[in-house]
């Protein structure tokens, strides 16, 4: 844990981040109970209207025109006053969220986030943000039972092929800050995959952070192989956890399995804990609302450069209804599920999940019995779909099996056309979809 604080403090000094102070306060504020933690959002929230108010033209207008009285903000129900913030609505007032006394703000640095659909977002933050969110990432960390001495193998990125110098050496400080070792799980070259198991075996791995798809590959190569490992923890991000994926990592990694959820604009939102009953709410850094009970509305009380209040970012989510059991009293969130467009238009104008598709192979068996490693729906018109998959041919026993229940669930006159693959590749992002539907 020094080490930890240590090696946090070196960064704030070398980076201006001050994520040590954030660490120190959430570590804390974790406990809160429910009226604490309003009270604590209620102070932040003030502080950002206001900031709002002073120095950005969309909000300072929003507040004027809505008759929003700022300086007598009594509770965080005040949100429901402000509009629905939606990406046209910053594309198209890209100025006016430009804070007017931006050069004083800390830190401010410009990227780029791509959605799923392609829809490109200049992102801006501060460090306060910054540190905020790695704060909360170092509290999960904690989670995990991850200390300043825990060795990790990410197995992330790869996707987006970086080589220049700068890029290399930005890597390698990274990894040894974070006592990381990179590999990219998409090279699956036998060289590569012998490369990751003996880094695995011989370099005190334990924890492992990567995509659920692609370590699902890896755990069922390994498994092949009758090769298993001790590690203690390992996180997802950014591709759905489902339940066989957990039990493939136990299997196989030995690994207790850990997810998280963020957004590329909000950064971190929440986490599990260790006694899995669903994902904390970082709720110190936003305020989650719920449209219609499932679309998320985000606010992030940290992101003085870019305010995103009540955001909508096209995530959907389910609240648990009940408490964890570790004692944290904060929002839990007992499933992600993903973006709208990851489901299936039906004739009858239901909309299906892609988590259909992934219990239909996996209760009838097929997945199994054909070695199933990846699969994707497209749907390009309403009775027309491409089911492309990765696996051992399907006989037509498992054809009809599929068609049959996708009959029942879909519409009669649904054609399925079988496609097997070698591989599927990832949308741009970099993200594996389960689920393509181009008519959204
Ligand atoms: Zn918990």
């Amino acid at each position: 844990m020094i080490m930890l604080f240590n090696r946090t403090k070196l960064v704030d000094i070398l980076s201006g981040k001050n994520v040590n102070d954030y660490y120190m306060e959430y570590d804390k504020t974790q406990w809160y109970s429910k009226g604490e933690m309003k009270e604590y959002q209620l102070m932040k929230l003030k502080k950002l209207l206001k900031h709002c108010y002073n120095n950005v033209p969309y909000y300072n207008r929003i507040i004027k025109e809505r008759g929003i009285d700022i300086n007598n903000i009594t509770s965080t129900n005040i949100l429901e006053k402000f509009p629905v913030l939606t990406k046209e609505i910053i594309q198209n007032n890209y100025k006016d969220f430009i804070p007017k006394n931006i050069n004083h703000i800390k830190g401010v640095k410009i990227s780029q986030t791509g959605g799923t659909t392609g829809n490109i977002l200049l992102k801006r933050t501060d460090a306060n943000v910054r540190s905020s969110a790695w704060a909360t990432y170092k509290r999960f960390q904690d989670w995990m039972g991850i200390s300043g001495s825990t060795k990790i193998l990410r197995l992330m990125g790869g996707h987006v092929a970086k080589h220049s110098l700068k890029d290399n050496i930005k890597e390698y400080i990274f990894n040894i800050v974070n006592n990381t070792i990179s590999l990219n799980p998409y090279d699956k070259s036998d060289k590569n995959i012998k490369r990751i198991q003996s880094v695995l075996e011989n370099k005190g791995i334990s924890s492992i952070k990567g995509y659920s798809q692609s370590l699902f590959f890896l755990a069922r190569l390994f498994e092949d192989r009758s090769v298993s490992f001790n590690i203690d923890s390992i996180t997802t991000t950014a591709e759905p956890l489902m339940d066989e994926h957990r039990m493939k990592f136990k299997k196989v990694f030995g690994a207790e399995s850990f997810d998280q959820y963020g957004c590329g604009e909000i950064g971190s939102i929440a986490y599990e804990c260790n006694h899995h009953k669903g994902l904390h709410v970082a709720e110190e850094r936003v305020i989650l609302e719920f449209k219609d009970n499932i679309d998320l509305l985000i606010t992030d009380l940290d992101n003085y450069a870019m305010p995103y209040i009540r955001y909508w970012n096209a995530d959907q989510a389910i609240v648990s209804k009940e408490e964890c059991t570790c004692g944290r009293k904060t929002l839990l969130l007992s499933r992600i599920m993903g973006r709208t467009c990851d489901y299936i238009s039906c004739s009858d104008g239901k909309q299906l999940h892609w988590a259909y598709f992934w219990h239909l192979l996996f209760d009838t068996g097929i997945a199994a019995k054909r070695n199933m490693v990846k699969f994707q729906v497209l749907q390009n018109n309403i009775n027309e779909l491409n089911f492309r998959i990765v696996s051992n041919p399907l006989q037509k026993e498992d054809k009809d099996i599929i068609v049959n229940n996708m009959k029942m669930f879909i519409g009669k006159d649904i054609k399925v056309t079988f496609i097997q693959e070698k591989d599927i590749e990832n949308a741009k992002s970099g993200k594996y979809r389960p689920v393509i539907n181009n008519m959204i």
